[in-house]
């Protein structure tokens, strides 16, 4: 019986699987230069991680694939990373021992719908830095998210910022928006009758074009930041201008998780073939994650990239970078009793750090220059009785179609002669 993928998941192979490892790193190695180490933690969680009071964001109340397990307990597959970092500090007492620097790579599940660039399962790779409520820190990682984008030569991004402002200004900020949204919520959204209720800052993410037209005129977070969130949201302006990172202002923006104060970004791309993939890169400054999750009053700050919208729109702009990921050799016994001695011959190559391959089973020659043709191998090594008995190999150059030989005991020292010569 044939078994269908799950909807909004995908298999990840061939080229693919070969851009997906290159993209992950070329984040990773630059992330590593700023000091950050990698964490790994479950996919696994329980629910209740992310599922803490209060809480009104879609992604928690809706998109979360929660299951109990055989005794009974409520289990999540996470839908998002940083609160499994934050957890990791907190139960290994790490927090005490700030700035923590990490970074992520793993799958996260969220039930969306799945369309171009949205998927169920979908991977994240990202960075948090915990322990300082510094405007520097905030900056720093805004320029690591740029430089990631330009390390792999994504440029039709726009950065897009706004501020949430600390509790004091959002509480202000929420009651405002609670004036505004009473007149016209029984018009809007189911959606948004329900985030009114709970946390009217949500209606500001609403897709409904009705809504949006509504949400036009609510009043601005900017009218209601406090002075001291009003100037540092003002120094990471003038940072960001004299850094040369382009940015715009977005009023609306507010993320879809519920943690974030001061400042939030977003990457979203802009093309002309009007591809609406969503964001490519969302972030934000926490200050009470990891005292609500039981370790101290600390903040922090990180961002996600979405690997798959990456790959995505590299390949919609194809500026994919070549990848050689052909075979240096592949080995041809011409007889089937020449087999066991190509057998060995392979594992000679690769100790000497060349990506081989063997045919294992008897075919023609014709057969298996085709099959080295389709696989991109670069040189066939053809191996028959007269080779075994002079202890020698023939190397086939499969684009010069030059062939030389090379005894056994020189193999070593001939082939790096041979691909210096030859490239
Ligand atoms: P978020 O955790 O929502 O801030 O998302 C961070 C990044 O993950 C986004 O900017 C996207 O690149 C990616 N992402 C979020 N949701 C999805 C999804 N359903 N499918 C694919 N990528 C996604």
């Amino acid at each position: 019986m044939k078994i269908q993928l799950v909807k909004g998941t995908h298999d990840i192979f061939g080229q693919e699987m070969i851009y997906y490892q290159y993209i992950a790193n070329a984040l990773s190695a630059l992330v590593e230069k700023y000091n950050y180490s990698k964490f790994d933690t479950p996919i696994l969680e329980h629910a209740s991680l992310f599922q803490r009071k209060n809480d009104s964001s879609d992604i928690v109340r809706k998109q979360m694939y929660i299951f109990n397990d055989l005794k009974n307990r409520p289990l999540t597959l996470r839908p998002e990373c940083t609160p499994g970092v934050v957890r990791c500090l907190v139960n290994n007492n790490l927090n005490y021992d700030y700035p923590i620097k990490a970074y992520y790579l793993g799958p996260v599940f969220r039930y969306e719908n799945p369309k171009y660039g949205t998927y169920r399962q979908f991977i994240q790779f990202g960075v948090e830095n915990i322990g300082l409520n510094n405007v520097y820190v905030d900056i720093e990682t805004i320029l690591l998210s740029y430089k990631l984008l330009q390390q792999i030569k994504l440029n039709n991004l726009i950065l897009k910022i706004n501020s949430l402002g600390d509790l004091e200004s959002r509480e202000k900020y929420i009651q405002a928006l609670k004036k505004f949204f009473a007149q016209f919520i029984q018009n809007m959204c189911d959606d948004c009758q329900e985030r009114f209720k709970i946390n009217p800052l949500r209606i500001l993410d609403c897709k409904d074009l009705k809504d949006q037209k509504i949400i036009q005129n609510a009043p601005k977070i900017t009218d209601y930041l406090n002075s001291e969130s009003k100037n540092r949201f003002e120094k990471t302006k003038q940072m960001l201008a004299k850094l040369n990172i382009p940015y715009e202002i977005d009023e609306n923006l507010v993320r879809g998780l519920d943690y974030y104060s001061h400042i939030v970004f977003e990457y979203q791309y802009i093309n002309n073939k009007k591809i609406n993939i969503g964001a490519i890169c969302g972030g934000g400054h926490y200050d009470n994650l990891v005292s609500e999750l039981g370790g101290p009053k600390i903040s922090g700050v990180g961002f996600a990239f979405g690997i798959e919208r990456i790959f995505n729109i590299l390949k919609e702009e194809n500026t994919l970078p070549k990848i050689d990921d052909n075979f240096d050799f592949i080995i041809m016994p011409i007889n089937e009793n020449n087999i066991e001695y190509c057998f060995f011959l392979n594992e000679k190559l690769k100790k000497l750090n060349y990506k081989t391959e063997v045919f294992f089973e008897k075919k023609s020659l014709k057969s298996m220059f085709h099959t080295i043709e389709k696989k991109n191998g670069k040189y066939a090594v053809i191996v028959g009785d007269n080779e075994i008995k002079n202890q020698e190999v023939i190397i086939k150059n499969m684009k010069s179609r030059k062939e030389t030989k090379i005894l056994i005991q020189d193999l070593e020292k001939k082939l790096i002669q041979l691909i210096k010569h030859e490239n």
